[in-house]
């Protein structure tokens, strides 16, 4: 009896400890990168990408930090979960949240947008959007536009969010920041252009949006009579994207541009690379393609 009660208790700890050590490690230990399959809210080591550009956000959802003597430009907010995650790694890196004075959005999602309005509430920064983008913020839920409105979960709902239009720029002592409308994952879907300089030598990075044309049961990018001239401003992105002013591309999924092969003592690709937006819009104008073949031929699951 008291040996099958040792026996009980040894299993219950070795099932218990087994538990506690796959969900708790992280998918980035100091110094290290993370796997390319990480979840959305896998801690990430905060990190510098290149200039005044810093890596804050987790393993499986990018946040940007572009920083300043005048003040701080976060781009993202992943989830509401993460939150907490972003302002431990600005924190981390030297930096005080309270002087981040602009937080952006690439698109209107809950892994995304979910943590902006804690976000804001901790950093009293201005939020800024383009206009299909903010009224989805204020709201916190998608509507029939967003091609997964249907799946798509809400979330904390921002408040007051500034418009901005496409091409507008954005000026924050040094740091110049430009806005470029992308729609195609969604409506306001929104990718950011700036330049950063280390040692003298000034590079262009891209932020571009997701471009994945992935939907619930019932939107089909192709109706035009639902969504008159979303397929044509979905091309439209795709040549966009390919002209963005790009030495570094980052994307809102890391994975999306294999950054986490892209930084770190075990980089097995450069972060560096004039021609990975052209690649990145080039593979998703063929997904698209192939999407749209698919809705022609009525083989939508
Ligand atoms: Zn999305």
């Amino acid at each position: 009896m008291h040996y099958r009660l040792a026996t009980i208790l040894l299993a219950l700890i070795i099932s218990g400890t087994h538990a506690s050590s796959t969900a708790g490690v992280p998918s980035s230990l100091p110094g290290e990168t993370c796997a390319a399959d990480a979840g959305w809210n896998d801690p990430a080591t905060p990190r510098h990408l290149y200039g005044n550009t810093w890596y804050v956000g987790t393993c499986g959802l990018s946040a940007i930090l572009i920083t300043s003597p005048e003040g701080h430009v976060l781009i993202d907010g992943a989830t509401e979960k993460a939150t907490p995650m972003i302002e431990e790694s600005i924190a981390a890196l030297g930096f005080k949240l309270k002087d981040v004075r602009y937080i952006l959005n690439s698109h209107e999602h809950l892994d995304h947008a979910g943590g902006i309005a804690r976000l804001q509430r901790d950093s009293d920064a201005i939020v800024i959007a383009r206009d299909q983008a903010a009224a989805i913020l204020e709201q916190g839920k998608s509507d029939r536009s967003d091609p997964q409105f249907l799946t798509t979960g809400p979330f904390p709902p921002v408040s007051p969010v500034r418009r901005i239009a496409d091409r507008e720029t954005i000026v924050l002592g040094p740091i110049t920041l430009q806005a470029h409308a992308t729609p195609g994952h969604t409506q306001g879907s929104t990718s950011w252009t700036w330049q950063s300089c280390q040692s003298g030598r000034c590079l262009d990075i891209a932020y571009a949006d997701s471009l994945t044309a992935i939907s619930d049961e019932v939107y089909r990018y192709g109706n035009e009579a639902a969504h008159p001239g979303v397929l044509a401003a979905f091309r439209k992105t795709l040549v966009t994207v390919a002209a963005l002013p790009c030495d570094i591309l980052l994307t809102p999924h890391p994975g999306a541009s294999n950054l986490w092969s892209r930084v770190g003592r075990e980089a097995t690709a450069p972060l560096v690379d004039p021609a990975a937006c052209r690649r990145y819009a080039a593979t998703a104008g063929g997904n698209l393609d192939a999407r749209i073949a698919k809705e022609s031929a009525g083989s939508m699951p």
